[in-house]
């Protein structure tokens, strides 16, 4: 196990496999998505699960796949289960958009992959293709029940809230929990890349879905969401609140991005590059990562987040 300067103990990693995304999301990419990476850029599967294993000898426990979408990356089911085998990962979760699940729901499970979470912002098929440019709703649909066939319990739904643009639906959200044993996750916006100068009345406090559903009643957190439950309902609610609450002193994590760099914070523009080492070099990089962790973010400020990179690099 390894510390930072600030005694938090470092045992999640969040690994970006591709910048590319098959989907626009309005508030993630410009219209026009991201430049192919020239060849080489992005890191082998190969690197990828070298990185991660420095990662976990320096006390990496649980790793979630993310990206850009995770699914467009050629070989994902093999990188999942090369991941898997590396002897210290206990857990291994991947953020999806959920379009291409439909096929790779169940060789994803038999690679290993323990847990899923699917981004869907809308349940209105109109205003998803509104907010995602390219997605259609039916798609991801397919792809949460071919998760539910291969045997992934616990979904968890993530949805970024946004004032004036799906707040409306948040009670729709919260009903899909009365019958369905998932959890539906409430994201605050976080001011980074093509959203930081969005309106402010955009950046609609995680509470709101609180204020409006008052039936919701707490049941502990999970990581860095706060739960709460309906009434005799099968899944829960998290609520995750990056801009009103900043849980910096609890954080455990890491990122790697697909060009392989750590960056020891999402919000800070500092980059441990990784590429190219091997073996002991490689450990000590990543520890050196870990040790420049910094104290908290200062999302809040004007300017919000100091990150270079928009989320399809970094991966959220
Ligand atoms: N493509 C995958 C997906 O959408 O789930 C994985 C990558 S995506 C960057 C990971 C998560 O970050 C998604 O749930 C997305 O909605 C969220 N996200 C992207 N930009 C964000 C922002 N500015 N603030 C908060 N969440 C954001
Ligand atoms: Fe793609 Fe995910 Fe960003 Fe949407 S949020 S554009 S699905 S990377």
């Amino acid at each position: 196990m390894m510390e930072d300067t600030f005694g938090r103990t470092i045992t999640y990693l969040r690994l970006s496999v591709t910048d590319l995304c098959n989907y626009r999301c309005c508030y993630c990419m410009a219209p026009e998505g991201v430049e192919k990476t020239a060849h080489g850029a992005v890191c082998s599967l190969e690197e990828l699960r070298d990185m991660t294993a420095a990662a976990v000898a320096c006390g990496v426990r649980k790793v979630r796949i993310t990206g850009g979408e995770p699914l467009v990356r050629r070989g994902i089911v093999e990188l999942c289960r090369m991941v898997k085998e590396i002897p210290g990962v206990k857990e291994l979760c991947l953020t999806t958009n959920g379009s291409l699940l439909g096929p790779l729901a169940l060789p994803l499970r038999e690679a290993g992959v323990d847990r899923l979470n699917i981004s869907v912002d809308t349940l209105r098929p109109d205003r998803f293709r509104t907010i995602t440019r390219l997605g259609e709703l039916s798609q991801v649909w397919e792809g949460i029940q071919a998760a539910e066939a291969a045997g992934f319990s616990q979904l968890k739904l993530n949805c970024v809230l946004m004032g004036g643009v799906n707040d409306d639906e948040i009670k729709d959200f919260v009903n899909l929990t009365k019958t369905h044993p998932w959890q539906v996750r409430f994201i605050e916006l976080m001011p980074m890349g093509v959203c930081a100068g969005w309106d402010r009345r955009t950046f609609l406090p995680v509470e709101t879905v609180r204020e409006r559903c008052s039936e919701l009643e707490p049941v502990g957190t999970e990581g860095v969401a706060s739960c709460y439950r309906l009434p005799g309902a099968a899944g829960t609610v998290g609520l995750i609140a990056p801009m009103s609450h900043v849980f910096c002193g609890d954080c455990s994590r890491i990122r790697i991005t697909a060009d392989g760099k750590l960056k020891p914070c999402l919000h800070s523009g500092e980059e441990i590059p990784l590429r190219g080492l091997t073996g002991a070099d490689l450990v000590q990089a990543v520890r050196q990562g870990i040790a420049r962790k910094p104290e908290r973010h200062h999302l809040e400020r004007r300017g919000g987040s100091e990150a270079r990179r928009s989320m399809n690099e970094i991966g959220g």
